[in-house]
């Protein structure tokens, strides 16, 4: 049976210059629909892996496949428009804009990418994406205005509005309290269960992986010479 794969890394290898880090993918395959969970201590590379997926930087070695699409072989201007029009990304430090009011803040998308065109209905899914996070009443505010863990939220309803194939959300409970840290999950599935998108969370809160099609531990992704020695290894 052909599956229909929405992620392909394989044989990957990355490093940053003058760093130690070194990433090593021998083969990752998320199949369009999954909602997974990456698990890993702070400094394993979940952050790297998300933007190797999303073309903001690319490997040395190996490929990366979005969609039927090699990322990793897109020239700059390629992999940004392939990023803009296929990939909701709820980055770890929100990237909200201070001289946007939330609601705009949201629209974002819409308002630098020229593929997207708004309408009625998009102002509604804002209106019932910002409720169901709980920042209804905060649209017009400014960006300094609300809590962390409000920018958290904005973070994510601009990621979900455009209905992007793909979400990649990078530790998006981090500045959440349980209660909220479950709505917001359950705000992310309800959407991609909705729309059939494909859901990629990293993140080293062992307390939210219920919900998840399958969880990948990091672990397996690095560099052989740094796991301890099997005789040490229990
Ligand atoms: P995580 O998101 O799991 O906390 P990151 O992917 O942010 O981990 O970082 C993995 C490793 O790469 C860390 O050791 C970090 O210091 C290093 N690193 C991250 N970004 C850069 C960069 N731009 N240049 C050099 N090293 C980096
Ligand atoms: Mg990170």
């Amino acid at each position: 049976m052909h599956l229909c794969f929405m992620i392909q890394v394989e044989q990957l290898q990355f490093a940053y210059p003058r760093s130690e880090f070194q990433l090593s993918i021998e083969e990752l395959k998320i199949e369009a629909g999954e909602k997974v969970a990456v698990v890993g201590p702070s400094g394993s590379g979940k952050t790297t892996l998300l933007n190797l997926l999303s073309g903001i930087i690319v490997p040395e070695q190996g490929s990366v496949i979005v969609d039927g699409q090699t990322v990793s072989a897109m020239p700059d201007s390629e992999r940004r428009n392939f990023r803009i029009a296929e990939i909701g990304f709820v980055f770890q430090q929100f990237e909200l804009v201070e001289y946007l009011r939330v609601a705009d803040n949201i629209r974002l998308p819409y308002l630098i990418n020229r593929t997207l065109s708004e309408s009625s209905a998009t102002r509604e899914r804002l209106n019932d994406l910002a409720n169901s996070v709980g920042i209804g009443d905060k649209l017009k505010r400014w960006v300094h205005q609300l809590s962390q863990g409000e920018q958290q939220r904005v973070a994510i309803c601009r990621a979900l509005l455009p209905e992007p194939k793909l979400i990649l959300a990078d530790e998006p409970t981090g500045n959440l309290d349980p209660a909220n840290k479950q709505r917001i999950l359950s705000v992310l599935f309800e959407q991609v269960d909705r729309g059939g998108q494909t859901l990629i969370v990293v993140t080293h809160d062992m307390a939210i992986l219920d919900g998840f099609d399958r969880i990948v531990d990091f672990e397996k992704f690095r560099k052989p010479n740094s796991l301890a020695s099997p005789e040490v290894a229990v």
